[in-house]
C-alpha cells in the first residue's frame, strides 16, 4: 500500500469536499464547543460560516499575475518610486485560522512598465485571502510584482495585528507585527530604502 499520496491525489481529494460536507464540519465544531446546532439561532450558522469562509479564502481561486498583466509603457521618463500606502489588509494566520488585520505598503521603481495603482492593492488582496504567515505574505507580494513587472526594485511592508496573539494566548492587545521585504534597488541602495521607510512612516 502506498502511504504517501502524491500532490495530484491530494488536490483531487481537496476538490471533492462539498459545501454540505463543510457545513457538517462547522456543525460538529458548534456541538464541540458545547452548543446545540439545532437551536433556532444557530440553524443557518454553518451555511453563513461557509459563505464567509469562501470570501476569506477566495484567494486560492485567483491568479495575482492576472492583475499585473495590463501595463502601461508610456511613463514619460518617470524613474522614481511609486508608493501605495496604507492598503487595508485582512488575512488569516495558518496556525490558528485567526484574523490578521492591518495595512500593507507597496512600492516599486518602474523600469519600463507601470500598472494601474489599484492593481497593487489587488495583489495584496489575492495573497491575503489565503491561510498565511505574515512573513510569507510579505514575500509573495514583493516577488510577484518583481516577476511580472520587472521593475528596478520592489518594497513591501506589512504592519498587522494577529488575533491569535491579541485575543488569546498571551493577549497582547496592542502588539503589531511589522515585516519588510526589499528587492532590487530597494535592497541594494540604502538611499532608496531609507526614503521609502521615511515615506511610509510619515502620517
Ligand atoms: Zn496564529
Amino acid at each position: 500500500m502506498k502511504l504517501v499520496k502524491d500532490a495530484n491525489q491530494i488536490k483531487e481529494k481537496k476538490e471533492v469536499i462539498s459545501d454540505e460536507q463543510a457545513e457538517e464540519a462547522i456543525k460538529t465544531i458548534i456541538q464541540w464547543i458545547g452548543e446545540d446546532p439545532n437551536r433556532e439561532g444557530l440553524l443557518s450558522t454553518p451555511k453563513r460560516v461557509i459563505k464567509a469562509f469562501k470570501e476569506y479564502f477566495q484567494g486560492y481561486k485567483q491568479d495575482p499575475n492576472k492583475y499585473l498583466s495590463k501595463t502601461f509603457t508610456e511613463v514619460d521618463g518617470y524613474d522614481d518610486m511609486v508608493i501605495e500606502k496604507n492598503i487595508s489588509l485582512q488575512s488569516h494566520c495558518e496556525h490558528h485560522m485567526a484574523p490578521i488585520i492591518g495595512v500593507a505598503h507597496v512600492a516599486y521603481i518602474p523600469s519600463s512598465k507601470v500598472v494601474g495603482l489599484s492593481k497593487l492593492a489587488r495583489v495584496v488582496e489575492v495573497f491575503s485571502k489565503r491561510l498565511q504567515t505574515q512573513e510569507r505574505l510579505t514575500m509573495q507580494i514583493a516577488k510577484t510584482i518583481m516577476d511580472v513587472l520587472q521593475p528596478r526594485g520592489v518594497a513591501v511592508t506589512i504592519d498587522a495585528s494577529h488575533q491569535c496573539m491579541t485575543n488569546r494566548g498571551i493577549k497582547k492587545e496592542s502588539a503589531t507585527t511589522v515585516t519588510n521585504y526589499f528587492l532590487g534597488a530597494f535592497k541594494d541602495d540604502l538611499s532608496f530604502q531609507n526614503r521609502y521607510l521615511r515615506y511610509i512612516n510619515k502620517d
